[in-house]
């Protein structure tokens, strides 16, 4: 049967840095979502061709259909729901605080009175804090990316990040100057996105290719390369 995807070419918008989900080695973009996209392309017989767009922007290129789809560390909300398409979740994810590594004095949010922390744009992260910053009086200041969040964080321009944790705990074991103060807050899984009603045979190609390379442990392999050594 035809699927609908195969010889097609599809664009898949992505964040910059999210590592290991996504970012940059040698120039080239590598990463869990980025293994698993190509893998399930050439399960399924389709191509794809990444743009590195940042979070906030890889939603809105979803939105406006300048992208077939988004991978991204993206968690399927209720939210989302409503205006996209989700594939089945393939890795659980949440929410986490973190502080420079040398900060003493950020043990939990109830000192971040008067402080400034940050969080991404349009992200679970910032949701989580803003839902959480009157109650414990201080401010969320926006940014586009992980790596201007984390460096803000380290000059002491915001005292702590909110981020997800398995992104936090990939960074804080690389030494990214960095640790986790606070315990996890479970969110939403991450998804393979596509604009609501459209794409359907991608997004069930999706569904296809990783439900095929989880039963032949590609998708356990993907995993372990990025998360069973971290260095
Ligand atoms: N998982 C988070 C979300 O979907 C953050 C994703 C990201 O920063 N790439 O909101």
């Amino acid at each position: 049967a035809d699927s609908g995807v195969e010889g097609k070419t599809f664009v898949i918008g992505t964040d910059t840095t999210f590592a290991p989900f996504e970012f940059r080695e040698n120039g080239e973009l590598t990463g869990i979502d980025m293994d698993l996209v190509r893998a399930i392309g050439e399960a399924e017989g389709f191509k794809v061709e990444i743009r590195s767009l940042g979070f906030n922007a890889a939603l809105q290129a979803l939105t406006s259909n300048q992208v077939d789809g988004v991978i991204a560390g993206m968690s399927i909300t209720d939210e989302r729901k409503q205006v996209y398409d989700f594939s089945e979740p393939y890795f659980e994810s949440g929410i986490q605080m973190a502080v420079a590594k040398n900060d003493d004095t950020i043990k939990g949010y109830e000192d971040l009175k008067g402080k400034t922390v940050v969080a991404k744009t349009g992200s679970e992260g910032e949701a989580y804090a803003k839902s959480i910053a009157g109650q414990y009086g201080f401010t969320v200041k926006s940014l586009d990316q992980s790596a201007t969040m984390y460096e803000s964080v380290k000059s002491g321009s915001a005292v702590a990040v909110f981020d997800d944790y398995p992104v936090l705990a990939y960074g804080v074991a690389q030494n990214n100057g960095l640790k986790t103060v606070t315990d996890k807050v479970p969110g939403g899984s991450y998804g393979f996105a596509v604009n609501k009603g459209k794409n359907t045979a991608l997004l069930a190609a999706f569904n296809d290719g990783l439900a095929k390379l989880k039963a032949d442990g590609d998708y356990q392999k993907i995993l372990d390369k990025y998360l069973a050594n971290p260095t």
